[in-house]
């Protein structure tokens, strides 16, 4: 995640194993594990490699995804909206925890990526497709997102989003449910692209 294994190059489990002054089953089993969150691949022959960044295409391939379930999912969801989960989605929107009082940039972007998963993941859960929510967690959006933007900034503003998120559930707004999360991941598209350039 912190990028000190540079995407794409090759991981050796002797290499580990020595460096951690242990066998090579627990740095196997270590990396079948991550394999399965999609952060090292296993090539047949080669071996293990840490995840490539996405590419530009990837990166608008998933997006696209984004836009065609989320708004949809967030629209869905009004219709099942109770006390409970409204209050589970507004705590876990990160809004009223607020502003991290982290002062260390990385650990306060490391914070909001955790939590921005977990958000997106339990509107999915609570819209009720489990195999939307099951497509869009085999995609890891937000390792890869976190990855991307290791060397960078980005939170207030997503968190101003989430914001009208909420708002929107709490009217019991279905169309703008939907329009809130559709903006939310077009902004959230827009501020990570220029990685790209
Ligand atoms: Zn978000």
């Amino acid at each position: 995640m912190a990028l000190k294994i540079p995407p794409g190059s090759r991981i050796t489990v002797d290499t580990l194993a020595r460096e951690f002054g242990v066998s090579q089953t627990p740095i196997r089993e270590a990396l079948g594990r991550l394999e399965g969150e999609g952060l090292v691949i296993k090539t047949h022959l080669m071996g293990y490699s840490a995840a490539p960044q996405l590419t530009r295409g990837q990166f608008s391939e998933l997006y696209e995804l984004r836009l065609l379930l989320e708004p949809d999912a967030a629209r869905r969801l009004v219709a099942n909206l109770d006390g409970s989960n409204l209050a589970e989605l507004t705590e876990a929107a990160g809004v009223m925890a607020g502003r991290s009082n982290k002062t260390d940039e990385r650990a306060r972007y490391s914070e909001f990526a955790r939590q921005d998963a977990i958000f997106h993941d339990l509107i999915l859960k609570e819209a009720g497709n489990q195999l939307v929510r099951d497509i869009l967690a085999h995609q890891h959006v937000h390792f890869h997102i976190f990855r991307l933007l290791f060397h960078s900034r980005v939170t207030e503003e997503a968190l101003a989003e989430h914001e009208a998120i909420i708002t929107a559930f709490e009217h019991r707004d279905a169309d703008a449910a939907e329009r809130a999360m559709r903006v939310h991941i077009e902004r959230s598209r827009d501020r990570i692209l220029p990685v790209f350039e």
